[in-house]
């Protein structure tokens, strides 16, 4: 899901469902636990009792938005449920998700994670034909395709609404009746297919299979819509072949570890860039310290290939969150401090190799390499666990405009210059590749290389305007 007007891309969202379950609320309570990471700004849910459909959503974290009162109400049988990344401000509650609707077709609800590259033209061309849109959402465009379809049948109305819009969707859809899942034809965003008992379970990712104790079946398929009604699970193919482009920033960054997505263990295969990178930059120091807690699974794998000991030379205040208040006087480098602090005993007047999974703007960077130096670091050699990232990512990750990402515009070395650290090794292309199967076949690489799968009008977005005056 994308907010259309508000000028930046800012989509990382997280989706769980359950069918056939006498308690499927809290269980796509615990899910979209599970999935917190993937967005923190709001979180909804949507159960249905077979005749009508119940709806909860609010701005916040999973646990702030329900509480047992409120998962009590929402009754039934089936549920889904969205964790949405995105601003705060007027229009939050608003484009909250799942979106629900009363159709010709009955309630329809739906949850969105990825990016439509078409929303904006085909928003237009829908309103200039009486539809009235309530969110500033990419999303509810499909709702008013479906809607708008003059098929005979709801399975029919959907299938045609799909096949008009084009980018990232990793889709949950319910009606009182079935539970639909759907995944683009590139297969842009995880979503996967789990089972406990007699209910049939749906997620971004496996760890929230595990924390409700379902088992992974399988992936929904890149193309696949999945239905799942009384009759049991009926699968249909109906978009034109793609070739796949799943998204590999997911496995190097925004995936949990514990997860299983694409085929791949996430940890592992961190673990195992985390190694290609000490082969790839090889640097003689004492100590390797992961950027916490995206850096820790590739500088274990740096660690082990390199054989320098590995230890916590930052540690994370895990419970920062959006209530913390700054004192108003300024506090030099406070952003940082908050969630990041030192272990000067382990890094004085050492040789520290630090590891992170990705550099963006670099600001952060820049701020931890300062850290470890006044910690007493005797040199700072920085590694990276993904190639500079060039351009922006229209498929659903949260990157800025090409403008701020730093390596569009900087050499490798002007870089290190910005962030001040003694040595600066990013890991290349082919060793991102090289940690899973068939690699160049399967994966999105677009922000690593601006080879985009799927063309976007240039001319609707302002920020992509941005984008095109600078290539
Ligand atoms: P910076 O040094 O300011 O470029 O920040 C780099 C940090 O941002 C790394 O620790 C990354 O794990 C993290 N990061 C990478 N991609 C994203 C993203 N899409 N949203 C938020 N943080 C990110």
């Amino acid at each position: 899901m994308r907010c259309l007007y508000d000028g930046g891309l800012r989509h990382k969202c997280g989706v769980f469902g359950i069918y056939n379950h006498n308690e499927p609320a809290r269980l796509t309570y615990l899910g979209l636990y599970a999935l917190q990471h993937r967005g923190q700004e709001s979180a909804g849910m949507v159960t249905s009792n077979g005749r009508r459909l119940h709806l909860a959503k609010g701005m916040g974290q999973v646990a702030d938005v329900f509480d047992p009162m409120i998962l009590s109400r929402l009754k039934g049988k089936s549920a889904i449920g969205h964790d949405r990344y995105s601003t705060a401000g007027e229009s939050g509650l608003i484009n909250c998700q799942p979106l629900l609707i009363d159709s010709y077709w009955g309630q329809i609800a739906l949850a969105h994670n990825g990016n439509l590259v078409n929303a904006l033209s085909l928003r237009s061309e829908l309103v200039r034909q009486g539809s009235a849109f309530i969110t500033t959402s990419d999303t509810e465009v499909i709702l008013h395709l479906i809607v708008r379809s003059s098929r005979k049948s709801f399975h029919d109305a959907l299938v045609e609404a799909l096949l008009k819009i084009r980018g990232a969707f990793s889709l949950l859809l319910m009606t009182v009746d079935e539970m639909i899942a759907i995944r683009d034809p590139y297969g842009f965003r995880p979503l996967v297919l789990g089972k406990l008992r007699n209910s049939r379970v749906i997620a971004s990712e496996t760890c929230a299979l595990d924390l409700i104790g379902a088992k992974f079946i399988r992936e929904i398929q890149p193309g696949e819509i999945l239905i799942i009604n009384k009759d049991g699970l009926q699968s249909i193919f109906p978009f034109p072949e793609r070739e796949h482009a799943q998204c590999i920033f997911e496995l190097i960054y925004f995936a949990r570890p514990d997860s299983v997505i694409f085929g791949e263990s996430v940890n592992l295969y961190r673990n195992c860039l985390g190694r290609r990178l000490a082969r790839e930059s090889h640097v003689d120091a004492d100590i390797v310290v992961p950027v916490p807690d995206s850096g820790v699974s590739a500088a274990l794998g740096y660690a082990s290939e390199s054989k320098i000991p590995f230890d916590f030379g930052l540690i994370r205040n895990h419970y920062v969150g959006r209530t913390f208040i700054e004192p108003k006087q300024a506090i030099r480098d406070l952003g940082v401090k908050v969630k990041l602090n030192p272990v000067r005993g382990l890094i004085r007047g050492k040789k520290v190799v630090l590891v992170d999974d990705s550099i963006v703007r670099a600001t952060t960077s820049r701020k931890i390499v300062a850290m470890i130096r006044r910690a007493g670091a005797k040199e700072v050699h920085m590694r990276i666990s993904s190639p500079p990232i060039i351009s922006p990512c229209f498929y659903g990750i949260d990157t800025p405009t090409k403008e701020e990402l730093i390596a569009s515009s900087h050499s490798v070395n002007e870089i290190r210059q910005f962030i001040r650290a003694d040595s600066l090794n990013y890991l290349s292309l082919e060793g991102i590749l090289s940690c899973v199967k068939n690699g160049e076949k399967r994966f999105c690489t677009a922000c690593f290389t601006e080879k985009y799968p799927i063309d976007f009008p240039y001319e609707r977005f302002p920020q992509l305007q941005l984008f095109e005056k600078q290539k």
